[in-house]
């Protein structure tokens, strides 16, 4: 059985701002993965299912092709795309849902409207140290991903057996994104408890592992191999292997958006790997480096990430950016590796 996430006075504040809200809006992190997606749009069906509400899901840009076969996907509006509406439902709005980010920068381009709106908000999240300025607050960074956190409140509030895979689809989906199909950050028992009940709505598990995983264009599959062959940089001393792609190789490769999801996991097959670096040129702005970081074990990437790249996240996958060019990307990086030896040691 699964125990509450959160008390019972702020349960009953839940539901009365749900209750009194007419308008809701149900938002999450910029570039959104599985998990953010599919926080929004199961948090979104319980509250039409149990609620009758209004719903709508704002996110801040584009999220990746391997999403798009996500049921109701296709009602997300794009703050990027629709500015001014976006901006007049969140100046209106009674009720925003913070899904899957734990402070307002993460929303990036929509962050003047989200902290200029006078809606009440509600956080629920799992990274560390949330300071969005919420009525209810659910933070629990021990949890595997935001979509568990969607499943066990909306088990504490007795709302389950009310939902249907249009619940449990986009659940299962972030539950899997956020645990590499469940390989890391997935040992607890609970995780599979929620799995065997999302089961009972006749969700075909497989068929969604081969939705996001099994998903890729010819073009980024042969951008994978000309990544490991070509731009893998490993430094063996220190456990430790880094890669980049330039504007060019992307462009060599017709990148879109979310060909890069995934890579950085790659070169952990190694066998001792404890890091891996993806360092990725912007595809428009100059001067601007994303960075991804994976790990295993203890290695704290979220340090790394904080004090080398700009950035932040989980213990073993975390991410940032750098202001600069690849090759000085490169030396910081080379720098970070070398700052943590001991750690990957
Ligand atoms: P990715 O490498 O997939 O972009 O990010 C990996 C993880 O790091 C994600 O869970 C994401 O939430 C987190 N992350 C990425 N960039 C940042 C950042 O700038 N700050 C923080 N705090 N977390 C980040
Ligand atoms: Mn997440």
């Amino acid at each position: 059985m699964l125990t509450d996430i959160i008390s019972k006075e702020q349960q009953e504040l839940l539901v009365q701002l749900i209750r009194e809200s007419d308008t809701i809006v149900c938002t999450c992190h910029q570039n959104p993965d599985g998990d953010a997606l599919g926080a929004c749009l199961s948090w979104a069906e319980y509250l039409r299912n149990s609620h009758g509400k209004d719903v709508q899901i704002i996110i801040p840009d584009q999220y990746p092709d391997y999403l798009q076969w996500l049921p109701n996907s296709e009602k997300i509006i794009r703050y990027d795309k629709h500015r001014e509406g976006c901006d007049w439902t969140l100046d209106h709005c009674d009720l925003v849902f913070c899904l899957d980010f734990n402070t307002t920068s993460r929303v990036d381009q929509m962050q003047a409207a989200l902290d200029r709106s006078p809606a009440r908000k509600v956080l629920i999240d799992h990274h560390l140290d949330p300071d969005v300025d919420a009525a209810v607050t659910i933070s629990h960074p021990e949890a595997s991903s935001t979509c568990e956190l969607v499943f066990r409140l909306v088990w504490q509030l007795g709302a389950f057996d009310q939902q249907t895979k249009h619940f449990a689809i986009p659940v299962y989906c972030g539950m899997m994104t956020d645990t590499g199909a469940f390989t890391y950050n997935s040992d607890s028992c609970d995780i599979y408890f929620i799995v065997s009940q999302l089961l009972t709505k006749h969700i075909n598990k497989d068929k969604i592992y081969r939705n996001v995983y099994h998903n890729f264009s010819e073009n980024r599959l042969r951008l994978t191999g000309f990544v490991m062959y070509e731009r893998l940089v490993v430094v063996s001393r220190h456990h430790a292997s880094y890669f980049t792609l330039t504007r060019q190789d992307l462009k060599r490769f017709h990148f879109v958006k979310g060909d890069a999801e995934g890579l950085v996991n790659m070169p952990l097959q190694i066998k001792g790997m404890k890091l891996s670096i993806s360092l990725r040129e912007d595809t428009e702005r100059n001067n601007l480096v994303w960075v991804s970081l994976r790990s295993v074990d203890q290695f704290p990437c979220n340090k790394m990430a904080a004090q080398f790249f700009n950035g932040g996240g989980h213990l073993n996958a975390s991410g940032g950016r750098l202001y600069c060019t690849m090759s000085e990307a490169v030396k910081i990086t080379e720098q970070a590796i070398e700052a943590y030896q001991q750690e990957l040691g």
